[in-house]
């Protein structure tokens, strides 16, 4: 699903997998696993920071306007393949 206001660290812990970062500029498509926001600092409300608050730079063209999504570990690669939005509905079993 799209990362909306209100979800956070523990929105992330939930699902257990690195936050889906979409580059709006050139496509790119990434991951950013919760351990790295946490170090990156700077932010206060320490789990309770929004995700959209962090901030993602592209790897690929320096952009920083992007989109967020959370998903299940299985689907990641999946999506970093080039498949999306990535599915929200856990894996069956
Ligand atoms: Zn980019």
């Amino acid at each position: 699903m799209q990362v909306v206001g209100n979800h956070n660290l523990h929105t992330l812990e939930a699902y257990n997998a690195p936050v889906c970062v979409l580059c709006k500029a050139c496509g790119h498509r990434g991951t950013v696993h919760g351990i790295t926001l946490r170090r990156l600092g700077g932010v206060t409300h320490g789990n309770m920071t929004p995700l959209r608050h962090y901030k993602y730079v592209c790897t690929a063209c320096g952009s920083r306007e992007h989109e967020l999504y959370l998903t299940h570990p299985p689907y990641v690669p999946i999506w970093l393949s080039g498949h999306g939005p990535p599915e929200d509905t856990p894996p069956a079993g």
